[in-house]
């Protein structure tokens, strides 16, 4: 099962691609992760990104089409996976198309976590993050069991300088106009669905679920 998904920043699609994950036995690709496991490491990959990422500007698609497209091919993803933040432009998602096209395969779902942008901004603020294992919490509504510390690893949560108030703006404005065209993208493609996002974590699942199947 390959499955994309969509959706404005902070909206909860890696919350939810990491329930897919454990759910279907198949591996979580978050591209923002790869990014972040980039800069904390010091690769020159993580140095280019590192200058778009903090203005809340896309990473250059050719900075981040050959990552997925090696990464899709490894033999981990033999039964599926579930991408997460990528494709974020109609050329990033063009370019999947024709590698899977090029080995006989296709992207099966991709699912839509709709947030409207009221509720983004305060989601991200609210929105912690280890800086040991990736993991992500929320104050509010996904806390830790001892505030600021990871429950996975032990380590301190921080707040990601991307998920500031005036960055997160500027992210919403960039997701609306050059990500937002995948909804059409996909949808004329016959595989797009679209969940409610603003539900209770396990309520989104469980939708994504009935759209997936057991
Ligand atoms: P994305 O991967 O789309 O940027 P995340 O999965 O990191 O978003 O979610 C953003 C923040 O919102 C996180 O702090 C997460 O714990 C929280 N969150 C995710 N889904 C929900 C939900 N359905 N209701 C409330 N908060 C949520
Ligand atoms: P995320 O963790 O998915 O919110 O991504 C954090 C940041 O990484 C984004 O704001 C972008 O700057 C960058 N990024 C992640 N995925 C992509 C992508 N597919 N294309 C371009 N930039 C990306």
């Amino acid at each position: 099962m390959k499955i994309i998904m969509l959706g404005a920043p902070g909206a909860g699609k890696g919350t939810q691609a990491k329930k897919i994950a454990a759910k279907y036995n198949i591996p979580h690709i978050s591209t923002g992760d790869i990014f972040r496991a980039n800069i904390k490491n010091g690769t020159e990959l993580g140095n280019k990104a590192k200058t778009y990422m903090d203005q809340g500007l896309l990473v250059p698609d050719e900075l981040v089409v050959d990552l997925v497209v090696d990464r899709v091919r490894q033999e981990d993803c033999v039964n599926g996976y579930v991408l997460d933040g990528f494709p974020r432009t109609i050329p990033q998602a063009e370019a999947l198309d024709k590698a899977l096209a090029a080995i006989g395969e296709k992207i099966d779902h991709a699912i839509d976590v709709n947030v409207p942008d009221e509720n983004i901004v305060h989601r991200m603020s609210g929105r912690r993050a280890c800086v040991g294992c990736g993991a992500t919490y929320h104050l509010e509504y996904a806390p830790t069991k001892e505030e600021g510390i990871c429950d996975a690893c032990g380590k301190e949560l921080i707040l990601r300088d991307d998920d500031k108030p005036e960055t997160v703006k500027k992210r919403l404005g960039v997701y609306h106009e050059q990500t937002q065209p995948l909804i059409d993208y996909y949808t004329n493609a016959g595989i797009l669905k679209t969940v409610d996002g603003t539900i209770d974590i396990n309520d989104v699942f469980q939708a994504i679920v009935d759209i997936l199947g057991e």
